[in-house]
């Protein structure tokens, strides 16, 4: 799987915007709707089943839906659906190998690649305490997958780093001025 990650985005930060999104060229040109596969599920859950991955991805996108500007998202069987989701450690098919469990936990590539790696040596769950939050980073590399970069806004889902389970998943209005600029003209 040949994937190329967009390293040259524009950093847009300015006193008005702390969220960052990407050129022109990493924009899904106003589509909107996406179908998403999961390839496969993590090998290391803790007291989550492969049904809760379902469901906790279906969320993840409900989360972006929620900017109210139009984005759809439906689950898909089919391995050419749009945006493509996978468990994978150590050294897999890209340039970006994982690092076994701790600091990096997933990677999201730019538009319009629409393909989503989680670091599978994580013990991913549900709850505080409980692994890693599947909810938390799937929001926050669903994000780059849509065209988002990283924010400065502590409240940010697209916040550089993982700062530990969130009781209350909510886009930030930082997340959903960086979605509306993502995905206007
Ligand atoms: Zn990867
Ligand atoms: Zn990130």
């Amino acid at each position: 799987m040949a994937t190329t990650l967009l390293r040259t985005f524009v950093l847009k930060i300015n006193f008005k915007f702390l969220y960052s999104y990407f050129c022109q060229k990493a924009k899904w040109n106003k589509r909107k709707e996406f179908d998403y596969h999961i390839f496969n599920y993590p090998s290391k859950k803790v007291e989550i089943t492969n049904a809760d991955v379902d469901r906790i991805i279906d969320s993840a996108w409900s989360v972006w839906s929620g900017a109210k500007i139009g984005l759809k998202f439906t689950s898909s069987n089919l391995e050419t659906a749009t945006i493509k989701i996978f468990f994978v450690a150590g050294n897999h098919s890209d340039k970006w190998p994982f690092d076994g469990e701790g600091h990096v936990l997933g990677h999201g590539f730019y538009p319009k690649d629409g393909i989503i790696h989680f670091d599978d040596d994580e013990k991913w769950g549900d709850k505080k305490g409980k692994g890693k939050q599947l909810l938390y980073v799937a929001v926050h590399e669903f994000g780059h997958a849509l065209g988002l970069g990283h924010s400065n806004d502590s409240s940010s889902i697209m916040l550089r780093s993982y700062t530990g389970y969130r009781a209350n998943i909510v886009l930030s209005q930082d997340d959903i001025d960086g979605i509306k600029e993502a995905f206007s003209g």
